[in-house]
């Protein structure tokens, strides 16, 4: 297990488009590995692979509820709208409040292969949503209706 950079927002790798897993290999439980060491070091609720530089579809969650290790997450559900502060590891300093769905559904693989579905609400459903969009190369600063910090 291993710290790996954060990458910030001026890093082109964060607008790019993340690839599917398609096998979870030794070298992928290594970065899942080395995500949560990432996450917990920086004090972080939520890290996805393109922030440490790797554009694969793998996110890490923990707002203090247990782990979430999502390999290509997908939302095939979502409802309500919560308006709320959000930030990013990658975007040190800022917070912004965001609009996102209240409550999301995803569909994911863990770290075994299988097949798994997760509903979150509040503050779930937005560390959800704020994660995977990093897969598709999108900052929340896209979602910030006002920003709480310049
Ligand atoms: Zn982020």
């Amino acid at each position: 297990m291993a710290i790996r950079v954060i990458r910030t927002e001026e890093d082109p790798v964060l607008r790019k488009i993340s690839r599917p897993v398609k096998e979870v290999t030794p070298k992928i439980i290594t970065l899942i590995d080395d995500m949560l060491d990432t996450m917990y070091e920086a004090m972080g609720v939520g890290l996805a692979a393109p922030q440490v530089g790797i554009l694969k579809r793998i996110v890490v969650i923990d707002i203090g509820e247990g782990l979430l290790e999502l390999i290509n997450p997908v939302v095939t559900r979502q409802s309500g709208n919560q308006e709320t502060e959000e930030g990013c590891l990658s975007c040190p300093g800022k917070v912004g409040i965001t609009k996102r769905p209240n409550k999301v559904t995803v569909e994911y693989f863990d770290r075994h292969g299988k097949k798994r579905k997760i509903t979150g609400t509040e503050l779930l459903a937005k560390a959800l949503c704020h994660e995977i969009d990093h897969l598709d190369g999108i900052l929340y600063a896209q979602h910030v209706i006002k920003w709480v910090t310049d």
